[in-house]
Parts: C-alpha cells; structure tokens; sequence
C-alpha cells in the first residue's frame, strides 16, 4: 500500500506466516438466518462472495454449533457431519473466486441454547432464556471439547480459511470463565486457573488437528460487563494461555448478552471499545482485532494507526455496505451507505426468527432475490417527497437508467430523519442523509428543493411514473385544552426549535415519544450539534470502568442528571416502550429511567389547562386522578398519511404509487419506507 492510500493502515496487508490477508478488515460474525437451511446456503454464498468481490480482508460467518445441544435453538446452523461439510464447499468455493477468504465461527451456545436440551457448566439458568441448562459431567465436558474439534476438521474439508472459537458475549465457553455460571467442584471448575483450561483445550485440540496452516481466530470476551465477570488478571491469564495453545488472531469480545450495558446500538459512541483491545495488545504477540461499533473507514484507521489493534472487525457495516473497502480504497468513503447501529432489520430480525437484512440496504442478504435490473427504455419518473421513502426510490430508479426528478417541499432532503439524527445517541442517522445526498449528485437526479409540487404541475410535465412519498402529519388528539399555548407537537420541539420549560408530560410512549424523553433529558449544550456523546462520558453514563480492571469492567453507572422533569405517558396498561426494538428497547427504557423519566400505562387525558395536564390512571386497584403540573405538554401521538396529492392525480386519471407514510402511517419505520421505496422503484 502507497502513502498515497487514504487509509494507510487499514488498508494494508496482513502477514499471518502461513497466508497473508489484504487488508486490516475483518467481516465480523453475524447470524442472518440464511445459515440454518441447507437449500439458503446458495443465497449465503452470493452475500458473501458479494462482501468477498467487496475487498474484506477475511469474513467470519455466523455461528455454526458443534453439536446438537449448543445450537443456538432447534434445528439451527451446525457443523457436525461430512454431508454438511460438503454442501458448504459451495460458500467456500464463491468467497475463494471472489478473492476472499472465509472462517466458519464454532458457537456453542450453552445456557443461551433456546431449546430444553441445553448444557452448560453449572445447571444456573440465563435471565434471557426460559430453559434452564444441564450441568455437563466431566466426560460430558470431554465430548464438547471432541466436537469443537471434529467441527473445525469439518471446516476446514469444506473449504474453510479457518475457524473462530466463540469464547465471548456470554456463550458457552464464557460460561466456564466465569464463577456466576461455573460452580464446579472437578477440574473444570474451581481456580480461574482451571476454569480456563476448556477453551485452552478447545484451541490446542483444534490447532493439533487441523494442523500449522489454518487460521485459528479465538474471539475473547474482554470486558464481560456482568457482575462476577472476570478480572483483567483473568483475562490476560487466559489471553496469553491462548496464544500459547496456537491460535492465529485473537478477536475482542465485549459484554454478555445479559448485560445491562449496552453495546452496540446506535447511542454508543463509535470505537467506545478499542481502549480494552489496546490494553491487550501490549501483552500478546500474536494480531488482535478490535471491534464493536466500528463503522466508517475513518474511525477504523485512527484505531489501528494509534496501535490498538492490528485489525478492525466491522459486521453490520458489511451488511449496510458490501463495496465499504472497495470504496474506501478508491477514496469513495463519501459514497459509503454506513450502518446507522440501528438494529432494526439485522439483531431484530434474527430474535424473531426472521432472515436479518439491513434497514438502509434492504438488499443485503437478498442479494440473489433483489436484483434492480437496468432498463432498455428510459421513463421519465417523478418521486415527489424526500424521506427515507423517497431517496430509496428515487435512486434505484435513477440506478436502473430512468431520468428521475425528485420534489422536496423542504430545503434539505432527509424527510422525518431531520429529526431522528437531532436525538442524543442518534446522530448516525445523518450519515444516511449524506449517502443519499451524494448518491443524488452521483446518478444525476433533477433534485428540486423548497418545491410542494401539486398535481396541476405534475399532469403538465408528463411523467411515465409519479411516485408519492409525501410522508406523514402528525395526528393531533382530541383532548379539551390542546390548542393551549403549553401544549407543542414533537415537530415544534424537534424542527422549529421552540423552547421548552422545566417540567414536561410528553402524551405518547412509541418510538417518537422515547426519543423527545431522550432529547429533553439530555444536555448536549456542551457538545457541537450533532457530535456523539464523549467516550468516557459514555463510560460513566453506564458504570464501564475505564481502566477495564474491575471484574467485568464495571463500575457504578453516574448518569448527568436531567435538566428537567419528565412524564411520559401512555393509554395502554402494558409497560411503556413494549413496542420499542426487540435489541434496543430495553436501552431507552434504561436510559430514560438513569434520568428518572416517570413513565405512566393506562392513562385517560382529561383535559389541559394552565395549571397542567388532567389525566385519570388506571391502576389494578381503581382510577386515580391527576393533575401534572407542568410547563409544557408535547404531543406524540402518532401520525396520519400525507396522501391527497394522490387523491388529486387520480381525480385527473393518473395513478401514482404510494410508497412510505404516504402509503401507510401506522406502523411505519424508516425499515419498510425505503424497502417500500426500493422494491417500488425496482419494478417501474
Ligand atoms: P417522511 O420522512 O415524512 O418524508 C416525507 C417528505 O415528503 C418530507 O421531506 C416532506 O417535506 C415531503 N413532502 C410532503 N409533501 C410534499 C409535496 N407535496 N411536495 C414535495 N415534498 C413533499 N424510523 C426508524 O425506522 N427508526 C428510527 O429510529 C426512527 N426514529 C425516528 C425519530 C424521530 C424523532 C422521528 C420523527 C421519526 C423517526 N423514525 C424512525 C421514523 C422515520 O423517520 C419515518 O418512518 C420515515 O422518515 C418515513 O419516511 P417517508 O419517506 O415515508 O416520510
Ligand atoms: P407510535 O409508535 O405508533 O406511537 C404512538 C403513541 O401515541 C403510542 O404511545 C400510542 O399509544 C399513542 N396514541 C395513538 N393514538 C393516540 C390518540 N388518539 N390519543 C392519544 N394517544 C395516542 O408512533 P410514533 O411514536 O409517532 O412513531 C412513528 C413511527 O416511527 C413508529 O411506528 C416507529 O416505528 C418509528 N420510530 C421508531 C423508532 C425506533 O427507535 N425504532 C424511534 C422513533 C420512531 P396509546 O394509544 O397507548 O397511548
Ligand atoms: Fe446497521 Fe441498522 Fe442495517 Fe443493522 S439494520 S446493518 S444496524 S443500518
């Protein structure tokens, strides 16, 4: 690599003695449900080929169990037999054309197995699974450690670069470091010293049998972030005990997935984690690979020219982008579609058993089902809103050769993510705006701002196609008193700026109304506008011990305290936020609970006044009546589709597509407008 390169360090390559890999990315695992089926594994290998012909250094793939009673749930992903072995020559053999490389990841799930049959070193059961594990026997022990090794000979007959051992996020061998889940009195448990000879015989077995020339990633859990985690002591013990028994990489692993810290979504700082991989790397010799949120090529090469880490693991960031090296690489990092950490289409999808794609690329693992073709007879097609909904479509359509006009009423694009990215932890929601804004510039789409089209003007031009993506207006309710001067709609707090006082009920706890709690309980004032929150205030904000040396890495969380005080209330009896993201909900009910949000279910608004909001809530044992004394009450309850520019082109005999808030407000999120968008924009 040339000091001409943009990225240096990141993009050079990396001498493993045996092989060298291209560049310092590593294609974190990550499950997508395209694993578990034999006849899914073509679409695996397109989607990895894809990352492959994308210029990835080296890929992992999602966790593959050793054996029946350490798959993830029934009838999931393993490596365990030759006929396995043998179809998966198929993903091998597509990353190998493409000039990749690939490791299979052993999983063994332990006690976070969703099924009755799951083994763990002590029969304790997981807060976030519902079967409680067998304890193993010590041969039942041997037989894991034998199947860990018979795996990774499989992977190796299928094709495999190598394999990673899983011995991080709370999993089974992690289970077996750790005194909170390994009580055992026989040579497997006891002393930290015995407690960590499962995974050193896991790598050493492994290394014997696969021989010097496979590459051997352990993925070591350095920041267990659970109380009675293990020490740094234990983690250096074990780190270099690993080195010692053959292992080629050792990757970093952060937090348990019982943990109450969170780890990857959007609200942590990027690179919050690197701090423990450097640590670590002045102890070993052999590469390290730090990781979690990790996603643009800039943030990857500070990290690795500071020297905490001789590779950088991206997962998501693949799914969201599979040209990111490539671009970074031709100094295009401006054209990256960059993974926005929202969990959404990927970590959401997987926990309810669904294929996981990517909320910003909704063809990512569909890559051999969502193929926009280019088209032979250019239209004209006018996409008339630039939200998510309408960028999506409006750049496909211009991608497949047709010349497309794009209407924005306001003087910016980017739709309701204006306001998404002005939320504290949420200003990853910018990049996808900078995507889409040089996408514009790129496919040279007529982009026509501070422009509310009408229908009049959109006969007139002709178009082929007339796309409306007009969004959404925010639904007010009918309550006595809500034109009160106290009262302000999500949009005056977020978008006009209008100021609001110390004490604050927000009516309405979906998606929009946590974020408000966020944005009223937070003060940013200190921070440039739209700068994610520092590092170690983030560590302090959840209680991660900065210097990493507590067990678990964990201290007491100091959250800042809020500059006001807040209600955020609900009509529905069930716990608020219930509807909020399978992987994330629980942080923005963490998050505002750190900041004393009180959050009310089952609340009639009776009316609002200058003394405050009048509500009635139910409780199991009758109604009670409030009043809420507040300086302001902020409506977010829902929104309505934008939709009569519709009406009014039908009413002159042209039928337009509805795509996003337009099409249907209820339930709508930023995941279906630019799939709608996509899919839509696809076929014209
Ligand atoms: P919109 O984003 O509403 O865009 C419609 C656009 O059309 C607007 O720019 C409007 O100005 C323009 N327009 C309207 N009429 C005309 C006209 N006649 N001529 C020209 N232009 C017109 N979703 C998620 O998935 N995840 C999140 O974390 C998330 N967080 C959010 C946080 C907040 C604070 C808010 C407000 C929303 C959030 N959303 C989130 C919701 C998400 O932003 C919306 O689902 C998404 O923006 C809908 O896209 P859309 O294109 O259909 O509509
Ligand atoms: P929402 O999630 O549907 O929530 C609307 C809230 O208003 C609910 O609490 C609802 O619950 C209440 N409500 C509905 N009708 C009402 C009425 N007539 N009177 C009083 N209260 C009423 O909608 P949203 O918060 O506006 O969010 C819009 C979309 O953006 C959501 O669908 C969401 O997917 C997306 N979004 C997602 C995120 C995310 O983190 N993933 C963040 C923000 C937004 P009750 O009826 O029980 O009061
Ligand atoms: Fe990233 Fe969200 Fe896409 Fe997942 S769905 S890869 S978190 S942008």
């Amino acid at each position: 690599m040339t000091s001409q390169s943009p990225y240096p360090h990141l993009l050079s390559p990396l001498n493993l003695g045996f092989t060298e890999l291209r560049n310092r990315v590593l294609m974190g695992s990550m499950h997508t449900g395209l694993e578990d089926r034999f006849w899914n594994l073509h679409k695996l290998a397109r989607y990895f080929a894809e990352r492959a012909e994308g210029g990835v250094g080296l890929m992992v793939t999602g966790g593959f169990s050793p054996n029946m009673v350490g798959q993830l749930a029934p009838l999931a992903s393993t490596m365990n037999n030759a006929l396995t072995a043998r179809l998966h020559r198929h993903v091998t053999g597509e990353v190998h054309d493409a000039g990749g490389k690939i490791c299979l990841q052993l999983l063994h799930a332990g006690r976070y197995s969703y099924h009755p049959f799951s083994v763990s070193a002590s029969a304790i059961k997981a807060p976030i699974s519902p079967f409680k594990p067998r304890a193993l026997s010590t041969r039942g022990v041997e037989r894991q450690i034998q199947d860990f090794v018979d795996a990774a000979v499989y992977a190796r007959k299928a094709g495999y670069d190598g394999v990673e051992v899983m011995g991080s996020e709370g999993y089974f061998i992690n289970q077996f470091l750790c005194a909170r889940t390994n009580k055992r009195k026989d040579k497997w448990g006891g002393p930290f010293e015995q407690r960590m000879q499962l995974p050193v015989e896991i790598v050493s077995r492994i290394r014997k049998a696969v021989g010097p020339e496979f590459i051997l990633i352990y993925r070591l859990s350095m920041a267990d972030l659970v109380e009675d985690g293990q020490s740094w002591d234990e983690v250096l013990m074990l780190g270099k005990a690993i080195e010692q028994a053959g292992a080629t990489l050792i990757n970093t692993g952060i937090g348990w997935h019982e943990a109450r810290v969170p780890t990857i979504v959007t609200s942590v700082p990027r690179g919050a984690f690197t701090g423990v991989t450097a640590k670590f790397r002045n102890e070993v010799n052999i590469p390290v690979v730090t990781t979690n949120r990790i996603n643009d090529p800039d943030t990857a090469e500070t990290i690795l020219a500071r020297g905490d880490a001789d590779m950088v693991s991206m997962a998501r960031p693949l799914l969201a982008d599979p040209e990111f090296v490539r671009k970074a690489e031709d100094n295009r990092a401006d054209e990256i579609n960059t993974c926005i950490a929202c969990n959404q289409a990927c970590l959401d999808h997987v926990f309810q058993a669904k294929r996981a794609s990517c909320l910003v690329n909704p063809r990512a693992c569909h890559e051999t089902e969502l193929n926009p073709t280019v088209v032979s007879i250019q239209r004209r097609v006018a996409v008339v809103g630039a939200g998510p909904a309408g960028l999506a479509a409006a750049t496909t359509a211009a991608r497949r050769g047709h010349r497309v006009t794009l209407y924005e009423a306001d003087d910016r694009i980017g739709g309701q993510f204006n306001y998404a990215k002005r939320i504290p932890g949420k200003e990853e929601f910018a990049e996808t705006l900078r995507y889409f804004q040089r996408q514009i510039e790129l496919l040279g789409i007529e982009l026509k701002l501070n422009t509310r089209v009408d229908a009049d003007s959109l006969a007139d031009a002709g178009y082929d196609d007339v796309v409306i993506a007009t969004g959404v207006r925010p639904r007010t309710p009918e309550v006595e008193g809500i034109d009160h001067p106290k009262v302000l709609g999500y949009l005056d707090v977020l978008k006009h700026n209008k100021s609001v006082g110390k004490s604050v009920a927000i009516m309405g706890a979906g998606g929009i109304g946590f974020d408000v709690g966020e944005f009223l309980t937070h003060d940013f004032s200190h921070l440039p506008e739209g700068e994610q929150m520092p590092i170690d205030e983030w560590q302090k904000e959840w209680g991660v011990d900065s210097s990493w040396e507590s067990p678990g890495a964990l201290t007491e969380p100091q959250p800042a305290p809020s500059p006001r005080e807040v209600y955020l209330l609900q009509r529905k009896t069930s716990k608020p936020g219930k509807g909020l993201g399978k992987t994330t909900g629980w942080v923005h009910r963490v998050a505002l609970r750190n900041k004393n949000v009180q959050m009310i279910p089952g609340v009639s608004y009776k009316k609002i006044d200058d003394q405050g909001l009048h509500i009635e809530i139910q409780t199991k044992e009758g109604t009670e009546s409030r009043v809420l004394e507040v300086d302001n009450v902020v409506v977010c309850t829902g929104q309505l589709p934008l939709r009569e520019l519709a009406d009014d082109l039908e009413s002159r005999g042209i039928k337009a597509h509805l795509i996003g808030g337009a099409d249907v407000a209820a339930e709508l999120d930023a995941k279906r407008a630019i799939k709608q968008g996509t899919e839509v924009a696809a076929e014209l």
